[in-house]
């Protein structure tokens, strides 16, 4: 169960710069599919960031669940998150790549290697799970860092421009894989992006932010419905 809970949250870099993210506040239902959207250097990247607890928070207050997380450290958030540049080990195949987190957390050989399997079979990727990145497409690439972050099962995803390294054709096709596996999970997912196409097919409710700020947050009807 993660519903996430954002609070007057504000982030300044440097003591007396004014905020990049101002005022923000925000409450995530658990299982909901939350797309941030608005024009590159708008504070989403950031915001994100600071869910992730890859960014200290210069005020407010983000709970993930009931847990108030501001000065937990990533690992102990229980999200995964997908970049845009996919940030696979190159050197390691797929299969490792899938399994390196849970081997980091020592779980026993049998049940790392049932997990990857697993992963591998809801992202169709298991005819290349002992190639390495390079032998990949971008695609390909991009279900395997998604293979990645579900394979640990956490309670929030958070993705950051995954697509927009992709092509047209592909982007089209990995939103679709996206929605498809939101559902198959039932998992809560914040998903930024500057693409309004993006934003109205994935999204159950939008937030649409400009100059650090919340413009606007609502489901994608009322908001592309309005003038
Ligand atoms: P309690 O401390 O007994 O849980 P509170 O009224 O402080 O009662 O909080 C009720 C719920 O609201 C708690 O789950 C808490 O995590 C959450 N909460 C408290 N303060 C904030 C806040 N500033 N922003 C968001 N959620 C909050
Ligand atoms: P978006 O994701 O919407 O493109 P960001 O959250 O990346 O926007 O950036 C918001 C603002 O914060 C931008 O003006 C950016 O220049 C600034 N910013 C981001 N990271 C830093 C940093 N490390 N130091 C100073 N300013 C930063």
């Amino acid at each position: 169960m993660a519903s996430v809970r954002i609070h007057h949250l504000y982030k300044r870099y440097g003591k007396d710069k004014h905020a990049v993210v101002k005022d923000f506040q925000l409450e995530i239902k658990d299982k909901e599919f939350i797309v941030f959207v608005g024009p590159s250097g708008c504070g989403k990247s950031t915001t994100l960031r600071m869910i992730a607890g890859l960014e200290d928070i210069s005020e407010g207050e983000i709970y993930i669940g009931d847990q108030l997380v501001n000065k937990l450290p990533p690992k102990d958030r229980d999200i995964s998150m997908v970049f845009q540049n996919y940030a696979l080990y190159p050197n390691l195949t797929v299969y490792e790549n899938i399994a390196f987190g849970l081997r980091m957390r020592k779980l026993p050989k049998h049940e790392i290697d049932l997990a990857v399997k697993n992963a591998s079979r809801i992202l169709e990727i298991e005819s290349y799970l002992y190639r390495k990145p390079k032998e990949l497409s971008g695609g390909q690439r991009q279900r395997v860092a998604l293979g990645r972050a579900i394979v640990r099962k956490p309670k929030l995803f958070l993705m950051d421009e995954p697509l927009s390294n992709l092509d047209a054709k592909l982007r089209a096709t990995m939103r679709m894989e996206i929605t498809k596996l939101h559902k198959k999970l039932g998992t809560t997912f914040i998903f930024v992006t500057h693409d309004q196409v993006e934003a109205m097919t994935m999204a159950d409710r939008i937030v649409v932010m400009k100059g650090g700020v919340i413009q606007q947050c609502d489901t994608p009807e009322l908001i592309y419905s309005k003038p």
